[in-house]
């Protein structure tokens, strides 16, 4: 059963210059909710998660987070409140230890307790404990995503924002990738999932969002999603 409404976005537009890359989007995310916002390349996705993270200006329209007005806040002010970006393409400091990535993800947070997530992360995801003194640079790309998710976890997300985790992984692999998404959602994560993959991203979600040429053009449950002839012909290849 989902909680109360943690993200609320209404109208939000945003452009690139003179275009508009973002029509006017309006969206939920509630508590323990996980939802996935699919659509094609180029669609929106990315820009519409990099506004939520504050990196990507807002043109018009609002964003509240747990009922504040946070249409204007500076990115670090964001992570502070506890939305936690796994940007897309992976991102990791190539040349820092893999360790260091992940403390870096914890700027935010007390000392006390950085020790203890790290431990935590490595719980999750073993082969990064095996590798922690190596440049993130040598991981594949698997593992390397695996470090993106653990450094916006060491920011003890309350929003946890993944874009494309999936994104150029062999078949393994993503399967691996969506299984620590699913373990995050039973550990009562919030989760909002950007993703290519529309059948295992919709397959997980409790509700989506279908994203074209910058607007929300059908949202319901995943399952229902799933179901809808629209969808199946234009995003799961039926
Ligand atoms: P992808 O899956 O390829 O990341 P997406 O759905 O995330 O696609 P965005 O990357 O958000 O889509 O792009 C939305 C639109 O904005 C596209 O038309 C894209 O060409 C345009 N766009 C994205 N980044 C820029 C930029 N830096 N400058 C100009 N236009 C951009």
């Amino acid at each position: 059963v989902a909680g109360d409404i943690m993200l609320r976005v209404s109208g939000l537009e945003s452009c690139y210059g003179r275009i508009k890359a973002l029509k006017g989007i309006d969206l939920e995310v509630r508590e323990g909710e996980l939802v996935a916002l699919v659509g094609a390349n180029g669609a929106g996705k990315t820009t519409f998660l990099r506004a939520l993270s504050g990196v990507q200006p807002i043109s018009a329209g609002r964003v509240f987070f747990n009922g504040d007005d946070i249409t204007n806040s500076r990115a670090d002010q964001r992570v502070r409140r506890g939305i936690c970006q796994s940007p897309e393409g992976r991102q990791v400091f190539g040349p820092l230890s893999i360790e260091d990535n992940l403390r870096l993800g914890a700027f935010t947070q007390p000392k006390a307790q950085v020790e203890g997530d790290l431990d935590k992360v490595f719980a999750m995801f073993p082969i990064l404990k095996e590798k922690r003194h190596l440049p993130a640079g040598t991981l594949s790309g698997g593992q390397q995503q695996m470090l993106a998710i653990g450094r916006a976890l060491m920011g003890r997300p309350k929003m946890l924002l993944l874009d494309e985790p999936s994104m150029g992984l062999a078949p393994l692999l993503v399967e691996e990738v969506f299984n620590v998404v699913k373990s995050l959602k039973a550990q009562g994560m919030t989760i909002l999932l950007v993703e290519q993959n529309a059948f295992a991203a919709l397959a997980i979600a409790d509700r989506g969002y279908v994203l074209e040429t910058g607007a929300v053009t059908l949202t319901d449950t995943g399952q229902a999603l799933i179901a809808n002839e629209q969808v199946r012909a234009a995003y799961l290849g039926m």
